[in-house]
């Protein structure tokens, strides 16, 4: 499997523990994928280690992809894009109130700081379509494109996330502890494919906690099982167990990116207790969803609960209005 080296691994394995004092469940504990360096970070990064090592296998010259004005997926691809020397386009799309933190602010600065090519499309306009159209104009011209999924969520994409289940399984032993649960914000599903089939893989028991940030619960897990179930077979794993896929979707509130009462609280409440900075339209919600869950009790209280954090933070500079007043 051809990968490019990108992300700075292995990403610390951090104690919570004023905040589990607070919340008075489990041993909480938080996986710093936020802090995987490269471009300000993030979870993409161990995607785009397998994705653009493929690019670049196939001799690739410019990279497509998609995602929304403020996605962290596109800021981090266009990073990479910059340290490999490819060039980079990028196909956002907006949502219906444009405000001037949203358009040029957060990920948006820091893309065209990256010297990525973006191009904003009308956001009843499908992403995958603009960008098979686009791949097809730049082999007219002779370029030779890759395109990657929105969020980078595809089989190879996977595998970055597959490996991250054994990195967190080994440095847990390493602490004398065992990882019960993950729990971690779910969207485009490859972060919480990767983790399921990569836990299934080596036989690890911890479950994977999805917290869905834009859809209803039952579309999220067919979606996320799907691809899990493709990863687990690429690894030569067993057939994937369909109740392996759990996700939560209390959290979402009106829509993907729209605010909530508890997403705010929970951001406010890592950052007081933590100094752990999350972001308003994945980390928050998951967080939302982590301590909604403890209060519900729905975990035993001697257990270790690993929070991925999948970064994002620069997110909180585009949508400065997402926090409300204090
Ligand atoms: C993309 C993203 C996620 C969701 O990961 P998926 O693999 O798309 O489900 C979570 N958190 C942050 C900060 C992200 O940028």
């Amino acid at each position: 499997m051809a990968r490019v080296e990108l992300a700075r691994l292995p990403t610390p394995l951090e104690a919570l523990n004023r905040l589990s004092t607070h919340l008075g469940g489990p041993r909480l504990l938080v996986k710093r994928d936020d802090e995987t360096g490269l471009g300000l970070g993030g979870n993409k990064l161990r995607k785009l280690e397998f994705l653009l090592g493929e690019a670049v296998a196939q001799g690739a010259d410019t990279i497509l992809t998609a995602g929304s004005m403020q996605s962290n997926h596109a800021r981090q691809t266009a990073a990479a894009c910059a340290k490999l020397g490819l060039a980079c386009e990028l196909i956002l799309r907006g949502r219906p109130q444009l405000d001037e933190p949203y358009l040029h602010s957060g990920n948006m600065l820091i893309d065209r700081l990256l010297g990525a090519r973006v191009r904003i499309i009308d956001a009843t306009v499908s992403r995958e379509d603009a960008l098979a159209q686009r791949a097809d104009e730049l082999r007219a011209a002779g370029a030779k494109p890759y395109v990657i999924p929105v969020g980078g969520s595809c089989l190879v994409g996977c595998f970055g996330y597959a490996l991250c289940a054994e990195e967190l399984v080994e440095q847990a032993k390493d602490r004398g502890i065992y990882a019960d649960a993950i729990v971690v914000a779910t969207s485009s599903c490859g972060t919480h494919a990767g983790l399921v089939a990569g836990l299934h893989s080596i036989k690890a028991r911890t479950r994977v906690i999805g917290v869905a940030v834009e859809s209803d619960r039952a579309s999220q897990e067919e979606r996320v099982f799907a691809l899990a179930a493709e990863t687990a077979t690429a690894l030569g794993a067993q057939a994937l167990p369909r109740d392996q896929v759990v996700v939560f979707d209390d959290y979402v509130g009106s829509g993907y990116a729209e605010p909530t009462q508890e997403m705010r609280s929970a951001i406010r409440l890592a950052a007081r207790t933590e100094g752990l900075i999350l972001d308003p339209v994945y980390t928050g919600k998951a967080m939302a969803g982590l301590i909604g869950l403890v209060q519900r009790g729905y975990f035993k209280r001697d257990e270790n609960v690993v929070f991925l954090h999948s970064g994002g933070a620069p997110g909180l500079f585009g949508y400065p209005e997402a926090l409300g007043p204090d």
